[in-house]
């Protein structure tokens, strides 16, 4: 299934460049606050809309840490402004930028023009006054990070170089709880429990042990939904081996260093200057 293949291209790079970093059997150090359990990073995208405020309230009650990738467009009503203030009231939540226009949808066109979609991320901060440079890419699960990248797809390639050569973060995701096309959920807590542990155990991440979930913000509109996104987190924190970790704390090892052309490069790549295991991480600089 193309999927599986995704997932262990995925994890051929992450352990590839965690043996690189680490040494041989360690895993990656820096950052790291506890090395006996798997890590599992919160994510929404497309907020705010309709169903930020169920996320907003529920991860103030379970007080879990999670990452919004917001888009300056939908806050352009007053309405969904307001769910935008209550992100950044919220102290569990960290905005970062997912870009302003979300490519209006026209994502092969989008992908094209990648100086556009630079200057579309630098808008959406300027306008949402996110003053980090941690963003991932509408539409497409791309990494640029700790001397790695990977790309889904190929499309996007050029577009999260150049956001990496201005100094951006991009995280793409490990798993996505996926919705209907009307934004249900698909699969209960349960079911995504047991997807969330079983990638973790086959080590099928950007960084294996780390696990980054996307979800989208209107998938949690409903009641019934909420309470799933509830039940998930609850099971999460209450098993033993997995922690929900902040954003912040993703094991990063040094600042990206791209060579000076992309043509030719390879998917698997590890940094070329300057890191080593005893690099402290950076701390990433997050918009609140
Ligand atoms: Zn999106």
């Amino acid at each position: 299934m193309k999927h599986d293949r995704r997932a262990t291209l995925k994890w051929l790079v992450g352990s590839g460049a965690a043996l690189f970093l680490g040494g041989c059997g360690k895993g990656p150090e820096p950052g790291e606050p506890s090395r006996r359990r798997y890590q599992v990073y919160l994510t929404t995208d497309d907020g705010p809309l309709r169903g930020s405020e169920n996320v907003d309230r529920v991860i103030r009650e379970t007080g879990v840490p999670m990452t919004a990738f917001v888009v300056g467009r939908h806050a352009q009503s007053s309405a969904y402004r307001a769910r935008l203030d209550a992100y950044r009231k919220n102290p569990h939540i960290r905005l970062a930028n997912h870009s302003y226009t979300h490519a209006d949808g026209r994502y092969a066109d989008y992908y094209r023009h990648p100086q556009h979609v630079l200057e579309d991320f630098e808008m959406n901060a300027r306008i949402l006054g996110l003053s980090g440079k941690v963003g991932r890419l509408p539409g497409r699960d791309s990494w640029r990070l700790g001397g790695r990248r990977y790309d889904a797809d190929r499309s996007a390639r050029a577009a999260a170089d150049l956001l990496a050569q201005h100094g951006y973060r991009l995280y793409g995701w490990d798993l996505e709880w996926t919705h209907t096309h009307s934004g249900a959920p698909i699969g209960t807590a349960e079911v995504l429990g047991r997807k969330i542990r079983h990638q973790l155990e086959k080590g099928h991440c950007y960084t294996p042990g780390h696990l980054v979930l996307l979800m989208h913000d209107q998938m949690f509109r409903g009641r019934g939904a909420m309470e799933e996104l509830r039940r998930l987190i609850q099971s999460l924190q209450n098993d033993p081996a997995i922690e929900l970790q902040d954003l912040e704390n993703y094991p990063v090892f040094g600042p990206i260093r791209l060579p000076a052309s992309s043509k030719g490069t390879k998917l698997i790549k590890g940094p070329t200057t300057g890191v080593s295991e005893t690099t402290p991480v950076d701390p990433l600089k997050f918009a609140h």
